[in-house]
């Protein structure tokens, strides 16, 4: 991993990143050391619109809507850029789902998703702050659990 700025040819750029959470987001993508491609983090970056923000570049790697799913969980406002020869060819404002499908895993322990090979499902009541309701044992959970 290196620290330093500059523009990809080909990857990924997450932008507006909650402060903070640039390493959670490499987290949610498998992303660590051993990882083979260049990644740059950029942590407590000035922002006009939020103070501060995060930005993590990855090269050579796309995003899947599940992993998108999972940012917008994460970091609400993160914008996600798909770079192709140096061009900015995508931008996905990240979005919270109003149901939240096999990404979280329930709080609950006596939960049956906690025991059986079942597919997690949360309905989500409230945004800001983020409030889901399990599909299976109906507890409520705003702790994000990644499967
Ligand atoms: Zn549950």
């Amino acid at each position: 991993m290196s620290l330093r700025v500059q523009k990809i040819k080909n990857g990924t750029v997450i932008d507006h990143i909650k402060p903070g959470k640039a390493f959670n987001v490499l987290k949610i993508l498998g992303i660590d050391c051993n990882y083979p491609e260049t990644v740059t983090v950029m942590m407590n970056a000035k922002s006009k619109k939020f103070g501060k923000k995060d930005i993590v570049k990855i090269e050579n790697r796309n995003l899947e809507k599940k992993e998108i799913d999972k940012i917008s969980l994460l970091s609400p406002d993160a914008k996600v850029n798909i770079i192709k020869n140096s061009r900015v060819v995508e931008k996905h404002e990240v979005e919270i789902q109003d149901i939240i499908s096999d990404v979280l895993s329930c709080t609950n322990p006596d939960c049956i998703t906690s025991h059986e090979e079942i597919k997690t499902k949360f309905y989500v009541i409230s945004k800001n702050p983020l409030v889901m309701r399990c599909h299976y044992c109906e507890r409520l959970v705003s702790e994000l659990k990644f499967k």
